[in-house]
């Protein structure tokens, strides 16, 4: 993925989405009207104000909970579900 200019590197985060490796790059551009965002390779971004609640957020990203693998298992069955 590209990067841009103004684009500072905040950090990355390493985490699995249901085995799959992904790499969440967090960064910072004041150019932009959300200065903080990150990028995860698997196409999930999220922009922010400030840096609070970036890292929460890439954290729970990469490592989802319980609850959140729950609620993504569950998402999935009801694309499936709709696709047929
Ligand atoms: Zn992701």
């Amino acid at each position: 993925m590209k990067q841009q200019q103004n684009a500072f590197w905040v950090g990355t985060y390493h985490g699995r989405h249901d085995g799959t490796p992904v790499t969440v790059t967090a960064t910072r551009d004041d150019t932009r009207p959300e200065p903080y965002a990150w990028t995860c390779t698997c196409g999930a971004f999220q922009d922010f104000p400030t840096e609070h609640g970036l890292f929460p957020t890439a954290w729970r990203h990469t490592h989802p909970t319980r609850f959140d693998q729950l609620r993504q298992w569950a998402a999935r069955r009801f694309r499936t579900r709709h696709a047929r």
